[in-house]
């Protein structure tokens, strides 16, 4: 070998390694604002070798910045945490649709896109989340809300504590009922809501629950991981405002509770698509799905995983109905959503 010779060699291993090295890496935008989840990220990368850097935002913030970047983003992953706007997404095609025979036998086939013509699946759900009601015991008992639409009724004028109606979580809750009571009865509804409300709309979930056990409010709506996470604390403050609440599953003699729909997809212009494939496959293995149930009390959505979670245990006594429904016809309200909220003043 010459000396020039070997320098090149010396250069085509370099050029190889920093291949090698590009490969080792994995984009992720998340809007998981779950700090429990680090956990899988940093048991995925001992796994596999593969660096996670992770921008963190809400869903909107996420999809707002896929489309200004376009095919310059560096996104390989996209987590969302509602359902509608995984369905944005797609429709909007910032996901690329990919095949995957583990995805596809773990995960039902209600909880994922539509595989089509699209030559792949553009997203699958990993976990799912309940939006339930809960109640000051000392005021009331579960029969009093146990459908959604009792929320609206008179009778509990000045009760009703809600984060914001735009929020995701409620958007995909109120579209729901567009689909179960039809546009006309849901606005009336949502007008009842407001006038029951004994504040306005502010802060998360967590701030909702903590103002029916203060008796600011007398019935809130919540997503069951935040309810689950106090039930499961131990800081006494928790523990005593949960064992001031009851949780009901609404409407379990009709439609089912609403459920919303984590999930996670490929970005349209991935780099490294292989270790977004990768990682979508291993949140959907036994550990991360039990993580899902354990880390944040989510309930996991692969088949075949099995979870031991007591604060979901003891909320549900084991199970509940859920409500189902096509996620594209709930996606697909949410703009006749907001104008019914400005309509009816809901912040
Ligand atoms: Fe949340």
């Amino acid at each position: 070998m010459t000396p020039s010779q070997s320098l090149l060699s010396i250069a085509c291993l370099m050029s190889a390694a920093s291949a090698l090295a590009q490969e080792k890496v994995l984009n992720i935008y998340s809007a998981r604002h779950y700090p429990t989840d680090e956990v899988m990220y940093s048991d995925f990368s001992k796994a596999t070798g593969i660096k996670i850097n992770r921008v963190d935002a809400d869903d909107a913030g996420i999809l707002a910045r896929l489309k200004a970047e376009g095919a310059a983003s560096p996104a390989d992953v996209i987590l969302l945490v509602d359902a509608a706007r995984l369905w944005r997404a797609e429709v909007d095609g910032l996901f690329l649709p990919i095949q995957s025979k583990v995805l596809e036998e773990a995960i039902p086939a209600n909880l994922r896109a539509k595989t089509a013509d699209k030559g792949g699946t553009a997203w699958f759900g990993l976990s799912t989340r309940a939006r339930v009601v809960v109640f000051d015991k000392l005021r009331h008992n579960k029969t009093d809300f146990d459908s959604y639409e009792k929320l609206a009724d008179p009778k509990f004028k000045g009760q009703l504590c809600i984060r914001s109606g735009s929020h995701p979580y409620n958007l995909s809750l109120f579209g729901a009922m567009t689909e179960h009571l039809g546009p006309q009865k849901t606005e009336v509804w949502l007008k009842g809501l407001v006038e029951n409300m004994a504040r306005s709309p502010k802060g998360g979930d967590t701030d909702q629950i903590k103002g029916v056990a203060a008796g600011e409010c007398g019935v809130a709506v919540t997503n069951t991981y935040y309810l689950a996470r106090m039930m499961r604390s131990t800081n006494p403050a928790d523990k005593a405002v949960t064992e001031k609440i009851g949780v009901v599953f609404p409407n379990q003699s009709s439609w089912g509770t609403h459920v919303n729909v984590a999930g996670g997809a490929v970005a349209r212009h991935a780099k490294n698509t292989d270790n977004a494939v990768k990682f979508l496959e291993y949140l959907a293995s036994p550990a991360a799905q039990n993580h899902f149930a354990n880390g944040n009390n989510e309930w996991p959505v692969a088949k075949g995983v099995s979870f031991d979670n007591p604060a979901l245990k003891a909320m549900t006594g084991g199970s509940f109905k859920s409500e189902l429904l096509p996620i594209s016809a709930v996606g697909m309200n949410q703009i006749k959503v907001q104008q019914m909220l400005d309509r009816v003043g809901f912040k």
